[in-house]
């Protein structure tokens, strides 16, 4: 399948174009300048042409931004958008959350529809934060079937909510706009928690670390030596199993007009810290001198990916793997 990639340069991105080229698909990805384009095609070096190339898309919150990236030759077939503002540098919410993720995602829809007929299937990078209840029971258990109810005027003036808005909008939007368009596409949505796993080394400085795994850098850099590290536990997943979801998602007959919830389990900075301790004993003076065993497992199942499961056939990669790939792809990265 010829396949578009938006945020080609991001986190989970760069792991869709790895799942994507491995599975035989063609790729154009987007990215915001000739500089970040040429260096993933650099890396990518004994890949023709006609498997990866790169269109430039400046700002996707800018009106028509999609209508000549969406033209292709052979067209495309497929979608995935993952592009959208993920940083806690909230100056003006509109303008640097809300109108990006929203209006980024309508205006691909909208420039699919006008100008690239033949895509038939758009998978849309999503989150937990679309689907988190703010009032949810402690024995919640949390799947596709929730909707976050976070207002318009709460994301514009509570901080925390900014973001969780961005992607609760952004993913109704789509959903409102295949309803009521009726395009010759159809939708998909992924929705990952927290998602930790390696990084591109060659994509990232140190200083602008994506936001997912800027808790093991800081913990790496001696930040939490002093403690206290929480052992509070909160929901992840590897992000090589998001990059597999999307483009199985993208593959699948019956994943099309389906929100899938993807969850490897639990973890606490504790957790992290233990992990690191015990696979890389070169950073053990920079983390906490009793970080204690890791707890048993609690028992607790506060989600249900069971959709993902049987849909995508996906299942999912542990906790240990993904810190001891994220540490080593930060050292190589500098840390
Ligand atoms: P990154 O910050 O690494 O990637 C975000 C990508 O979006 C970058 O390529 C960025 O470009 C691009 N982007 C953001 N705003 C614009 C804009 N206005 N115009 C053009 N491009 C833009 O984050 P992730 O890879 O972690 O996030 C990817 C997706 O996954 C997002 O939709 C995010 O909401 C979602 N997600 C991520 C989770 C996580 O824990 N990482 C959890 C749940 C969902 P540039 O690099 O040039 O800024």
């Amino acid at each position: 399948m010829r396949v578009l990639l938006t945020g080609g340069s991001g986190f989970v991105a760069a792991h869709c174009v790895e799942t994507l080229l491995r599975r035989g698909h063609s790729v154009v990805f987007t990215v915001r300048s000739t500089e970040k384009g040429d260096k993933i095609l650099h890396n990518h070096s004994g890949t023709p042409k006609s498997k990866l190339s790169y269109v430039i898309v400046k700002d996707i919150a800018v009106e028509n931004a999609f209508d000549e990236a969406v033209k292709s030759d052979p067209p495309f077939e497929g979608v995935l958008h993952t592009a959208s503002p993920f940083h806690f540098n909230i100056v003006d919410p509109k303008k640097d959350f809300l109108d990006p993720a929203i209006l980024g995602t309508t205006g691909i829809l909208k420039s699919l529809k006008k100008h690239a007929p033949s895509v038939r299937r758009v998978v849309l990078t999503s989150s937990f934060a679309s689907i988190f209840q703010a009032n949810a029971g402690p024995n919640h258990v949390y799947s596709e079937k929730d909707w976050n109810s976070v207002t318009w005027e709460e994301a514009l003036n509570n901080r925390s909510q900014v973001y969780r808005g961005s992607k609760t909008f952004a993913e109704r939007a789509a959903w409102d706009f295949v309803e009521n368009e009726k395009p010759n596409f159809t939708l998909a949505t992924i929705m990952p928690p927290l998602v930790l796993g390696p990084i591109v080394s060659y994509l990232n400085d140190l200083d602008s670390i994506n936001t997912s795994s800027k808790t093991t850098l800081r913990l790496l850099k001696g930040e939490f030596k002093d403690g206290p590290i929480s052992e509070d536990r909160s929901m992840w997943v590897d992000v090589r199993d998001v990059a597999d979801a999307h483009v199985l998602a993208l593959e699948t007959d019956d994943a099309q007009g389906k929100r899938f919830f993807v969850v490897g389990g639990y973890y606490s900075n504790a957790d992290i810290a233990r992990i690191i301790r015990d696979g890389f004993p070169e950073y053990k003076d920079r983390l906490p001198g009793d970080l204690g065993e890791e707890k048993a497992d609690d028992g607790r199942r506060g989600y249900d990916v069971s959709r993902s499961k049987e849909v995508l056939g996906l299942e999912y990669r542990p906790l240990k793997g993904a810190i001891v790939d994220l540490v080593k792809s930060l050292k190589d990265a500098g840390a």
